[in-house]
């Protein structure tokens, strides 16, 4: 009955996405393991685009894990400012996970003077990563909480390390499906100096592309220390130098790359489509594909 499941997810894509063209089976394809072996190199993530030259197919049907079953285990990654706050909020409120930011449990550590929030200050003032047994220890507290097994999660920004990741994937937290925001360096600076941020919530807005409803949450808005174009230059370093290692140890067919440039209503529709997909059993290789059309 997986197929029904499959069929269902891709008319979801089809009327969220307006695209009318369905994917096209990659199923009957050849294997992206076939007899000459190259579909196993053409499509691991980045070289995708040379699938072409050599002939070879997209990677074939492989079901994702248990992405279809609940509660979902999802990662969310993307360049500061690059809507991974919008895009939780909105996934949260539809899918009913809890949304685990370890930016925030830094924040709310350093806010009530704890020695995780002390260790982790000077780091977070400079842009750069906490290290590694420091966010380990976050993760294992924010966890302990039974909501999170409870309601399915989704790790936003949680895992920024390869280190972090296999940490994860040790403790039993591996994502069913990892979402990849890209958004260029230009629009990350050109967005940092507009987000601001509701305390109460931590949603985020944007004076510009997105501002906070006027009145009382546009009055009680602030705007991150670290929220500045010299120190987000350092967070995009730290980003880009580490996204590879930090999807490393996740299947490839478990993590799809999308177009975080738009308004949040049209970003938030690509991330729909792809969770809305996941839940019905589409692979994310098969969504990829349909992306990248
Ligand atoms: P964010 O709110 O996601 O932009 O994170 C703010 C800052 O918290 C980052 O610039 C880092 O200094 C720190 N941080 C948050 N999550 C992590 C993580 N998983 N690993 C290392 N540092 C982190």
């Amino acid at each position: 009955m997986a197929w029904i499941g499959s069929v269902v997810g891709l008319v979801g894509l089809t009327k969220l996405t307006g695209k009318k063209k369905a994917p096209e089976d990659t199923t009957k394809k050849a294997s992206p393991s076939g007899d000459n072996g190259l579909g196993e190199i053409f499509n691991q993530p980045g070289l995708e685009d040379l699938r072409e030259a050599f002939g070879v197919a997209p990677a074939a049907f492989v079901p994702v894990g248990n992405a279809h079953s609940v509660p979902m285990k999802i990662g969310i990654y993307a360049p500061p400012a690059g809507g991974k706050g919008t895009q939780c909020a909105n996934i949260c409120d539809k899918y009913g996970v809890k949304q685990f930011s370890t930016g925030d449990a830094l924040r709310a550590q350093v806010k009530a003077g704890t020695p995780i929030g002390k260790e982790a200050k000077s780091f977070m003032d400079a842009g750069k990563l906490v290290p590694n047994d420091v966010i380990e220890k976050v993760i294992l507290a924010t966890v302990s909480d039974p909501a999170y097994e409870a309601k399915g999660f989704i790790l936003d920004g949680v895992c920024r390390t390869q280190v972090q990741s296999e940490f994860v994937v040790r403790e039993g937290m591996m994502p069913h499906i990892n979402i990849v925001l890209e958004v260029p360096d230009e629009e990350v600076v050109a967005r940092i100096s507009g987000r601001r941020i509701d305390p109460t919530n931590g949603r985020s807005y944007h004076l510009k592309f997105a501002p906070p409803p006027a009145g009382e949450i546009a009055n009680r808005c602030i705007q991150r220390s670290d929220d500045n174009e010299t120190i987000v230059r350092t967070r995009l370093e730290e980003y880009k130098t580490n996204k590879a290692g930090a999807l490393a140890p996740y299947p490839s067919d478990t993590v799809v790359t999308i177009n975080g440039l738009g308004k949040p209503a049209e970003v938030w529709a690509r991330v729909d489509a792809v969770l809305a997909g996941a839940k019905s059993g589409v692979t994310s290789a098969k969504t990829q594909a349909f992306f990248d059309q």
